[in-house]
């Protein structure tokens, strides 16, 4: 049995990027960048003005001025200042030769047409923005491995960078397998289990920004088994759930290993999500493909995805940072564990003024998806922990669905 730790590190190591593609920027939002983009010249390109006023010597202030053209955004100044004179200028507009500051419209009197009043004095530079001050000529503006959001994606129209590599992203299979299973599109059945496990997985997968090939239900049997695993095997990464515990028709092990995979673990430390394999197939075409055999229990088959094939999905489409994010949270209620495997207890997260407080979603049962459903976040709790009070620090990893929230969480 493998420590969590231990097994990551296996599934990180087999997960290798895929190579890269070029993409256009109108298609180019959650990808990776395979390369480092830099700036194509100096921004702003010359100093302008951050304000609406007028463009000055700073050593003529305070005084009256001579206003001597007026200067729109997009307009090429054709008077240098010389002391004693001054330009009207807008937010954007590029400063004459010879100004060094703008005085906003606010903080000038203006006397006549062509002449104004200015009783303060500034410093150079105050209120320009300075040629080169967003970026300059040839700066590393993002880094390879950068996932681009939209704040991203301004700066490659910035540096007018249209198309760009970016990591190749893995094909996925999804296939669920139990005799007990029935489809969604099956009339329902009592002696049945819906199959929840290949549409939460599936949407899981496409919150990464891939669409999984949806292999469907294999039954319990060694030859149907192996004949959907081959599919399977086409892909870069095949998740496969239930069958993988020690049960007599738990056949997704041994049809695994005939198939030539070799695994790399069967068995990891954790609550949920104890049977959780991982195996890789090596090709001599240099192909390869990932397996995960995934726990059949809802809860377990989500959890394990999101704490190894999510990051092993990160990491083949190159992105730098393959973990979620975790918060610290207090506990609401005091709670008790047994120790001897780490768990990921489902909570909600509520905030006060003390920060986060978690609050488990009920029942932890790892048939009970609702818990899932309910989540904020995975609080994660470590093998030796015998239960702590109320009141006690946590970590919380925070899943897909926790962006909002219904105040602005804010004062003004
Ligand atoms: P297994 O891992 O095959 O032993 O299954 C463990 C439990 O998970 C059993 O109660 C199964 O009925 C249930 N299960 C397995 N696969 C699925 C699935 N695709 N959707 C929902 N429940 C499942
Ligand atoms: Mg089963």
């Amino acid at each position: 049995m493998k420590k969590i730790s231990e097994a990551l590190s296996i599934v990180l190591e087999s997960s290798k990027s895929l190579g890269s593609e070029t993409v256009d920027i109108d298609a180019a939002l959650g990808r990776v960048l395979a390369e480092d983009i830099h700036a194509n010249r100096d921004l702003p390109p010359f100093d302008v003005s951050a304000m609406d006023g007028f463009a000055v010597r700073s050593a003529d202030l305070p005084g009256t001025l001579a206003i001597v053209e007026d200067i729109k955004a997009g307009d090429i100044p054709k008077i240098a200042l010389e002391a004693g004179l001054c330009s009207r200028i807008m937010t954007g507009a590029a400063l004459p030769k010879g100004a060094d500051a703008v005085i906003r419209v606010e903080d000038a009197r203006q006397l006549s047409a062509d002449s104004v009043q200015i009783d303060i004095s500034v410093k150079p530079r105050h209120d320009v923005r300075m040629r080169g001050e967003s970026m300059k000529s040839g700066d590393t503006v993002l880094n390879k491995g950068t996932e681009l959001t939209p704040g991203a994606i301004g700066i490659l129209a910035t540096v007018k960078a249209k198309n760009f590599r970016v990591f190749r992203r893995p094909n996925v299979a999804i296939l669920s397998t139990g005799n007990e299973l029935e489809s969604i599109d099956d009339p329902v059945d009592p002696s049945k289990i819906p199959d929840s496990n290949s549409h939460a997985l599936m949407a899981q997968v496409q919150a990464l920004g891939i669409k999984p090939r949806m292999l469907g239900i294999a039954l319990d049997d060694p030859e149907e088994l192996e004949r959907h695993l081959r599919k399977g095997l086409e892909s870069d990464l095949l998740l496969v759930s239930g069958g993988t515990s020690v049960g007599l028709h738990d056949y997704v092990r041994p049809t695994i290993e005939k198939l030539g995979i070799d695994m790399k673990f069967w068995r990891v430390s954790m609550k949920p999500g104890h049977p959780l394999a991982f195996g890789v197939l090596e090709r001599p075409e240099g192909f390869r493909a990932l397996v995960f055999g995934l726990p059949g229990n809802p809860v377990s088959s989500m959890v394990c995805f999101e704490e190894f094939v999510a990051p092993a999905m990160r990491r083949m489409m190159g992105n730098n940072r393959p973990y979620r994010r975790t918060v610290t949270a207090r506990l609401k209620h005091p709670i008790a564990m047994k120790p001897g495997r780490t768990e990921f207890v489902r909570v909600q997260l509520a905030s006060d003024e003390e920060g986060y407080h978690a609050i488990p979603t009920g029942t932890q049962s790892s048939g009970v998806l609702l818990s899932m459903a309910r989540a904020d976040g995975l609080m994660v709790l470590p093998a030796e922990c015998t239960g702590l009070p109320a009141g006690a620090k946590v970590t919380v990893q925070l899943l897909d669905g926790t962006e909002f929230q219904n105040k602005p969480g804010f004062q003004e």
